[in-house]
């Protein structure tokens, strides 16, 4: 393969404005213009946030998913036509972990019913024994994968105690016991926090439902931050209802945005954040890291890194 024309597709400004990926590129080999999807025909590959036929159709080589989840891509057709795809996986650590460490924070700490009385000008009290610290509470990480281990490493860091589920089972880094996904409803049974952070595939899909929220502690708090479909949402939504659990910390949704009249928004142990656990303003910068080692290697006939299909 040849990389001659890498073309930016508008769709990222979903994220960032495509221009700075398109500078932070500019001292590679290629030509990077910024592209719609009528203009990718002289393309031999696109930088993208959004899947678009167009690809298909204008027979691009290799394409590069500014996210780390793929599921929104047809594999199966690239694996047929020889498109080679990338993911943005093992950049969003730092990101996605501090944001999951948030969201437990604020759970523990009360924060989000503070800036919610702020805004009607309430000066309100919790009870006395609302509050708690996240120091030696349980939290099970499952999936740790480059977001899992960011969230493991944080939360160690906090002093929580900290456990996981792996498909190996295998020990990592920051974690006091490895589960396999056999034993998912034990892992999370004494866990204050459970963290979602699985891709999205027909294994995980509705991982999490009425069975685990049943195993799980009346003052657990489950955060999402891998995708909504790994929660079988209206099973939450009863599980919040009926006190199984005590909230949850959301960043992705079955439905995106969450529609209007979703139950979730009016929890009070909810807090919805719109997709945006790994935004941070030099995302581009790690794009660009990404895109730029891969047309070094193919430049040099390697094989790509963060390969999909
Ligand atoms: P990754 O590939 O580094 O890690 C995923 C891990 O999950 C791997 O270790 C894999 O073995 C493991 N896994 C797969 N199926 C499993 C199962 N059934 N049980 C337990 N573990 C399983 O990917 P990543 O960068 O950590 O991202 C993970 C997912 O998080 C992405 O696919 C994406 O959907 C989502 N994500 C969301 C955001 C956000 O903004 N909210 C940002 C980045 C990634």
């Amino acid at each position: 393969m040849q990389v001659r024309r890498l073309g930016i597709h508008e769709s990222v400004s979903a994220v960032f404005p495509p221009e700075r990926l398109r500078d932070a590129l500019s001292d590679a080999d290629p030509a990077v213009p910024v592209v719609g999807d009528d203009e990718l025909g002289d393309c031999d590959a696109v930088v993208t946030f959004a899947y678009s036929d167009a690809f298909l159709d204008a027979d691009l080589r290799w394409i590069h998913s500014i996210q780390a989840g793929y599921d929104r891509f047809p594999l199966d057709t690239f694996e047929e036509r020889g498109v080679a795809l990338t993911n943005s996986t093992g950049i969003h650590d730092t990101s996605v972990g501090e944001f999951a460490v948030g969201l437990m924070l604020s759970f523990a700490r009360r924060l989000h019913t503070y800036v919610r009385n702020q805004q009607s000008r309430e000066w309100s009290l919790p009870a006395w024994d609302e509050p708690f610290t996240l120091d030696g509470e349980r939290l099970c990480v499952v999936g740790l994968g480059t977001l899992g281990q960011g969230i493991a490493e944080r939360a160690d860091a906090l002093g929580m105690e900290v456990v996981g589920v792996r498909r190996s089972g295998d020990p990592t880094p920051h974690t006091q016991a490895v589960y396999t996904p056999d034993d998912l409803r034990e892992a999370v049974s004494d866990a204050r926090f459970v963290a979602l952070a699985v891709p999205l595939t027909d294994e995980t899909e509705g991982l999490v439902g009425a069975e685990e929220f049943d195993a799980m502690r009346e003052d657990a708090y489950l955060v999402n931050v891998a995708r909504g479909p790994v929660v079988a949402e209206d099973e939450l939504v009863a599980a919040l209802r009926d006190d199984e659990i005590a909230g949850a910390g959301l960043d992705v949704f079955e439905e995106e945005p969450l529609p209007d009249d979703s139950p979730l928004w009016d929890f009070e142990e909810v807090l919805v954040t719109p997709h945006r656990a790994a935004a941070e303003r030099d995302y581009y910068r790690h794009i660009a890291g990404l895109v730029r080692e891969n047309v070094e290697r193919v430049t040099e006939g390697e094989e790509m890194t963060n390969r999909v299909v």
